[in-house]
């Protein structure tokens, strides 16, 4: 095997191969439009193309693509041969500037919440020259921004790069406020770690349940779960560990630092970590991650599952978005500092990203909703859908000692002096961790824990920069005019803190009185996807993103539908398949060994043997519930009808909601019970246990 430095990044189009492979006067220009966003002449694009291209066809791609992030939740790609007739019947193999920076792929089939009218199909894919292109399939992949014909975003990179701008406009002016002028550029950064399941492919083929919504439909529990918290950093089982070593190395070929990888709570539960980087090649890196995990997954004979429950009772996946904001000379805005004046400025960014959370608390939340989530806020495994914050104790107390112009006492009960030049010096908290908070301050970064593991982090990123960015806005404003710079600035971070420390809580956020303390503080509470969507498009929303060019009122609002009819078409189809796999295979299972009991009940009585109560008792109980049953399946095939009667999206979404769904779940409970009752031989899926375990 060649080594990792070899293998890292062999695919990828980076700088080093770019330095390589291009004139000075080329890599320069590249350079230039890559750091300062200035146009790239089509010439120089030529240029890059063709080099790209050889450098591909070495690697044995034969195709391109451009790469994008749709409304679809996966990555598109439409792949075109680098073949071009070349007279005499021969070929020969081209890359044009044109269509390395641009491609018109029909957007018609890809969701728009009816941005587009159909007869305007057009779309475009931009080259986000930020991120580098990359060899996957035996194909050129070129990361790309997809908008309509008329510049409407139709993807999750277009306002992902906007809120990157946003931030670093805002972030820059708060900077130059200290006294810094060398910082360039303030990028927020990113490392999400992902959680996972891994199943036997084989099992995972029988359950048309998984194959069609990524999650189990029906299942009874098994007689073990998580309740002994065994396999939570347990050592590797041989195939998962075979798996992880060809995962790692897919990734690292890719440019990808897979970084930390170890077993999770549930059995077959898994989780990965890449070292963290830019938000935008974070979000393209965190893509490929999950579409690589199935495909080595099923190398393996193995099925990886990244839905957020895949199983009922045990814990679902999720995501966790590390988040901070760094800049071009290196410093993260989010580390405590070294000097009093580096504190000041660290604890403005740290009001301002709570002022941020407590102001936009409701577009978090938005960020985290979807169908398959709902399965998991709020049920003890994952923070609940309130938005709260973790400082951590000391973090909190010098914060309360500010507020209150009193002197901070730090662990060693030395008292520190607050003033304006001077904050209290601190060290940074790493030791205390409070895994049930949604927003954790964990030394120099925050975790938001709330996404589900299917998630693009895109969506959440969007959200954060954004609105860390308006309240930088807001601090510069103020700052700008200030002619009292030291006072005004710890005037400011008591303000922002006292208005809005009913945000921090560090606390059980799992606990029952919490969710009754938050409503006291006037927190949200939105306890589903459809509760929580409309307040994407809510006036704070709209005036948000519009005020940052993020999001134009009408892409907004094409979101929230997309997003609705999301969440309808998913327990639609939920609830199809249930319909299918209860007619299709549950209750003739239920037949079959109802046959099979009515047989051993007549051999018994031809032989004279008229004791036979198990089996008539058996009988009694399947008969009753298999009438229970199709009642059920009545109920909800009647729902499904009437859910089509529902014009209006948002009234269709809680009517899936709170009929459809409610009818699935009874429908299940009755299918459980059965499946604890049918011979094994009989019933037609996989058992929980033998998934959760059936990996060795
Ligand atoms: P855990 O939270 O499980 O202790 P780590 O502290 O190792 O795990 O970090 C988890 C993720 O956070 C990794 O992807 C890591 O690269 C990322 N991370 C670490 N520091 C930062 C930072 N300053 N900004 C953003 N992400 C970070
Ligand atoms: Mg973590």
């Amino acid at each position: 095997m060649k080594g990792i430095a070899d293998l890292f990044g062999s695919l990828v189009f980076n700088d080093e191969v770019m330095r390589a492979r291009l004139t000075d006067d080329v890599y320069k220009a590249l350079k230039k439009t890559m750091s300062q966003g200035t146009h790239l002449e089509l010439d120089v694009a030529n240029v890059v193309a063709n080099a790209m291209k050889d450098w591909a066809v070495e690697k044995g791609a034969t195709h391109f693509t451009h790469w994008f992030h749709p409304m679809t939740g996966i990555t598109a790609e439409k792949h075109e041969s680098f073949i071009s007739p070349a007279g005499d019947g021969k070929i020969i193999m081209k890359f044009s500037g044109k269509e390395l920076v641009r491609g018109e792929p029909d957007a018609s089939s890809f969701p728009s919440g009816g941005l587009r009218a159909t007869f305007e199909a057009r779309g475009y894919t931009v080259w986000d020259i930020t991120s580098y292109a990359f060899i996957k399939d035996a194909t050129l992949c070129i990361p790309t921004a997809f908008c309509s014909y008329s510049g409407e975003s139709l993807d999750k990179k277009t306002p992902l790069l906007r809120s990157m701008e946003a931030i670093n406009k805002q972030a820059l002016r708060v900077l130059r406020l200290f006294g810094n002028s060398a910082v360039k550029q303030v990028t927020s950064v990113v490392g999400p770690e992902q959680e996972y399941f891994l199943i036997d492919n084989e099992m995972f083929q029988k359950r048309p349940d998984l194959i069609y919504t990524g999650r189990t439909l029906f299942g009874a529990r098994p007689p073990k779960g998580q309740e002994f918290d065994d396999h939570y950093f347990g050592s590797l089982k041989p195939r998962v560990f075979a798996f992880m070593k060809e995962l790692d190395e897919e990734l690292w070929k890719l440019g990808i630092c897979a970084k930390t990888k170890h077993n999770e709570v549930a059995p077959a539960q898994h989780e990965l970590a890449p070292i963290y980087g830019t938000t935008n090649i974070a979000t393209d890196h965190n893509q490929l991650t999950m579409e690589m995990m199935k495909s080595v997954a099923t190398r393996h004979g193995l099925a990886c599952l990244l839905h957020e429950k895949p199983f009922a009772g045990v814990n679902g996946s999720g995501k966790h978005n590390n988040w901070s904001v760094s800049t071009d000379t290196g410093v993260n805005l989010l580390e405590p500092g070294r000097t009093p004046q580096d504190d000041a400025q660290f604890l403005l960014f740290l009001v301002a990203v709570i002022k941020a959370v407590d102001d936009y608390q409701e577009l978090l939340r938005v960020s985290a909703a979807s169908a398959g989530n709902d399965h998991r806020l709020g049920a003890n495994e994952a923070p609940p859908a309130i938005i709260s914050m973790f400082l951590g104790d000391e973090l909190t107390e010098i914060l309360e000692a500010i507020e209150s112009d009193q002197d901070y006492v730090g662990k060693e009960k030395h008292p520190m002096a607050i003033g304006v030049t001077v904050l209290p010096h601190f060290p940074k908290d790493s030791t205390d961790r409070n895994r049930t908070s949604p927003f954790a301050f964990t030394g120099n970064k925050f975790e938001f824990r709330m996404l589900g593991s299917n998630f693009s982090t895109a969506g959440p990123n969007i959200i954060l920069n954004t609105a860390v960015a308006e309240v930088l806005r807001q601090f510069a404003d103020h700052l700008e005019k200030s002619s009292e710079f030291n006072s005004d600035l710890a005037t400011l971070i008591k303000d922002t803190f006292r208005k809005h420390k009913r945000i921090v809580f560090n606390g059980n956020n799992y606990s029952d009185e919490w969710v009754i303390e938050a409503e006291k503080r006037g927190l949200a509470n939105l306890r589903t996807t459809v509760d929580a969507l409309p307040e994407f498009v809510s006036k704070k929303s709209v005036e948000l993103f519009a005020a940052h060019g993020v999001f134009a009122k009408s892409e907004l609002h094409s979101r929230y539908e997309i997003l609705m009819e999301g969440y309808c078409k998913t327990i639609h189809i939920e609830a199809l398949t249930m319909i299918d796999m209860v007619k299709g295979e549950i209750i003739p299972a239920c037949i079959d060994y109802q046959g099979d009991l009515s047989k051993v009940m007549k051999q018994k009585k031809e032989c004279g043997e008229f004791e036979s109560m198990l089996e008539e008792e058996l009988l009694g109980h399947i008969a009753k519930l298999s009438s229970c049953l199709l009642k059920k399946l009545t109920t909800l095939e009647a729902a499904l009808l009437e859910s089509q009667d529902k014009q209006e999206i948002f009234a269709q979404a809680g009517f899936y909601r709170d009929r459809v769904f409610t009818a699935m779940a009874e429908l299940r409970l009755i299918v459980d019970q059965l499946e604890t009752l049918v011979a094994k031989k009989h019933w037609p899926l996989p058992s929980y246990a033998r998934m959760l375990y059936s990996v060795v």
